[in-house]
């Protein structure tokens, strides 16, 4: 049985493949491009919304790193949705899609003091991390309070789900303070009693491959501990509970499994009194809100045989399905297979490899499928990534990062594009390789480089000043890293 729900993803995403290789958005000179269902993510906000209403004030935010793009943090913004961000760039990406100051969450594990001084002079809700952050924030703050949220990220402990590099709240996963530890509950309750601004507590367990219970485990526990702080100081200083998100989704479906209504359930089930209004919630899901909504569609170029393996030759590998190339037991991904007019194909199932463009041999996004015969010019679809795939580009083989266009589809089957990134140009790919620089190192080997990088040998070295010095001057907008938030508080464009 399938959901009327599941049903209208997969329509949808049919005639958006027919019309992208229509419209030749799709095609020989554009072998990839990333396509996302616009209904099917307001849909997906709708329901998380849905989930949780009831007595308890919630804030939810989008976990930015999920799918950074900014017309889609823009819709998700439109959407009532707040912004988690994690990096300098994901804060500007969060800046430039129109999120206010009071809308987003900082949750960095490693936020240096001048992130740290732009959050906390623009009242932006942060989570720190570890005790050195906590004494740190204590010296930036010099006495004053804070004029935003400030909450100590906890990890509960509970254990890992299928996948180790996805598992948050491990004994020793790197994140927040390690809560079974011994002497860490009391060492926590010390930290809010000296500090009556630090008013939240975070938890995000997580994610792919958790079952729901050991999710649910992990935010009774920061539960539990901001009851038994309140408690102990006599006092209700914890007025919030950051719970995270790290919903797990099913890439075998089209249906939302687990949906958010059954992660509330068994949030319920353990810990009742999270919803009963005393805490203000805060959530950060990403890839249950995205993934579903996505797709990657390559181009064919190719199709061979090599000792009895039949292989597809596709434009859509690890420069776009990471995970899935690098972990293809953890990370399967659903592949549909078109003809050059976009048509689903049929025909009598083989046993086919689909590869990626990249240089080496394991670029594969599927392995041992049973699919219709494949021919060149032919269309792979890669399902349900939405979250995480075309969004966090790996630059392998230099290949460019590809469009990305939203689309909806009315009552007639009328399917209408939108852009959301240009693909990267070739004049781009070269820029961010260095091109500013092309001679630097034959000075350098020549003795001909300028003074730069002699007049600040001193103290502090000289390979960051001289970096710094020539990254600032180019001024070609790519080197963000030199944009730190506090000196530099304009919206990179
Ligand atoms: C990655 C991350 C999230 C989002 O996780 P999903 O599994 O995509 O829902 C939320 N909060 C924090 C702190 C994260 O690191």
């Amino acid at each position: 049985m399938t959901s009327g729900l599941a049903n209208r993803r997969r329509t949808a995403r049919e005639a958006a493949l027919k019309a992208a290789v229509a419209e030749e958005l799709l095609g020989p000179h554009a072998p990839v491009i990333g396509l996302l269902d616009v209904d099917g993510v307001r849909a997906a906000v709708a329901d998380l919304h849905r989930a949780f209403e009831g007595p308890a004030t919630v804030q939810h935010t989008f976990a930015a790193k999920a799918c950074g793009l900014v017309p889609v943090l823009r819709l998700l913004a439109q959407a009532g949705m707040g912004c988690e961000v994690a990096s300098p760039g994901e804060l500007h990406q969060a800046l430039a899609a129109g999120f206010d100051y009071d809308q987003l969450v900082f949750d960095s594990p490693a936020k240096t003091v001048e992130e740290l001084e732009f959050a906390l002079s623009h009242g932006i809700a942060v989570n720190l991390d570890n005790f050195q952050e906590l004494a740190r924030v204590d010296r930036l703050l010099d006495g004053r309070d804070a004029t935003g949220p400030i909450g100590l990220r906890v990890n509960p402990q509970v254990g890992a789900g299928a996948i180790g590099a996805m598992s948050t709240a491990t004994a020793t996963s790197k994140f927040g303070v390690a809560l079974r530890d011994p002497g860490a509950v009391e060492a926590v309750i010390e930290a809010f009693a000296a500090r009556p601004w630090l008013d939240r507590l975070h938890a995000h367990v997580g994610s792919q491959g958790c079952p729901l219970p050991l999710i649910a485990q992990g935010v009774r526990a920061a539960y539990e501990l901001a009851e038994q702080i309140n408690e102990t100081l006599g006092r209700r200083q914890v007025t919030g509970l950051d719970i995270g998100g790290g919903l797990p989704v099913d890439f075998s479906t089209d249906e939302d499994l687990p949906g958010y209504a059954d992660y509330v359930a068994e949030l319920r089930a353990a810990a009742p009194g999270l919803f009963d209004g005393r805490y203000t919630l805060v959530t950060e899901f990403g890839r249950s809100l995205l993934a579903k909504s996505g797709t990657i569609a390559s181009h064919v170029e190719y199709t061979k045989s090599a000792g009895g393996r039949d292989i597809a030759v596709t434009h859509a590998g690890a420069q776009v399905a990471t995970r899935t190339v690098f972990m293809p037991d953890a990370w399967p991904l659903r592949v549909g297979v078109f003809d050059a007019r976009g048509q689903a194909k049929q025909g009598p199932e083989r046993t086919v490899d689909i590869a990626g463009p990249c240089c080496f041999a394991g670029d594969l996004t599927a392995v041992g499928r049973d699919l219709p015969p494949i021919a060149p010019g032919d269309v792979v679809a890669l399902y349900d990534t939405g979250a995480y795939y075309f969004s966090s580009h790996f630059s392998y083989n230099s290949l460019p990062r590809p469009a990305v266009y939203g689309y909806r589809v009315d009552a007639e089957g009328r399917v209408t594009f939108a852009p959301v990134r240009s693909a990267q140009s070739l004049r781009e790919v070269v820029e961010e390789s260095g091109a500013a620089h092309t001679e630097a190192l034959l000075a350098l080997a020549t003795g001909t480089s300028t003074s730069t990088s002699t007049s600040s040998s001193s103290a502090t070295g000289t390979s960051s000043a001289t970096a710094r010095t020539t990254t600032t001057g180019t001024g070609t907008g790519t080197g963000t890293e030199d944009t730190v938030p506090g000196r530099d508080e304009q919206v990179i464009a």
